[in-house]
């Protein structure tokens, strides 16, 4: 899948998390911006990619060490970022919204015909029974979809937080 359609996926996972948690505004838009950043993540092991072209250094590295699309498209990976985040005390609204990301990627590229290695160090490609081309028009619609989902369920809570309001008023 292509970089925007993760991270429209990665914007609809945050939108949800603030649907479902309903935080403050600061903490909302926080949420949102972790949800897309966590669905960015995996793709460090692609020097080309929009996370790996900010942190070329760090995309080399894990390039040179794991290969596209095997530790950072695991389980085992995954994992781990969850255990970080639980030591360091992650807020639950965050920490649904990193990983939920995290795992929108990984599912979503196991949905194109290269697959990810998702029990690495198992060499071992495990893709959906369908898949689409990368770059191809279904790619295209998911990231249409998301990105229209998301802002339709952003919508709904700010009407409902702004319709809250009015119905607490003293009359
Ligand atoms: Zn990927």
């Amino acid at each position: 899948m292509t970089g925007k359609t993760h991270i429209s996926c990665g914007f609809l996972i945050g939108t949800l998390a603030v649907n479902y948690y309903h935080p403050d505004i600061f903490t909302s838009i926080t949420t949102v911006v972790l949800a897309v950043a966590g669905s960015m993540l995996p793709d460090i092991c692609h020097t080309q990619s929009k996370i790996g072209r900010r942190f070329k250094l760090l995309s080399i590295i894990v390039r040179i060490l794991f290969g596209h699309r095997t530790f950072t498209h695991s389980l085992l990976f995954t994992l781990l970022m969850a255990l970080l985040l639980k030591t360091i005390h992650t807020p639950e609204v965050y920490f649904t919204a990193f990983i939920g990301g995290m795992a929108s990627h990984i599912i979503l590229d196991m949905l194109t015909p290269r697959g990810v290695k998702l029990l690495y160090p198992l060499p071992l490609s495990v893709k959906l029974p369908i898949q689409f081309k990368t770059g191809g028009m279904v790619d295209l619609s998911l990231a249409t979809a998301f990105t229209f989902g998301g802002t339709y369920v952003i919508f709904r809570e700010v009407i409902n937080q702004w319709l809250n309001q009015f119905i607490t008023l003293p009359f």
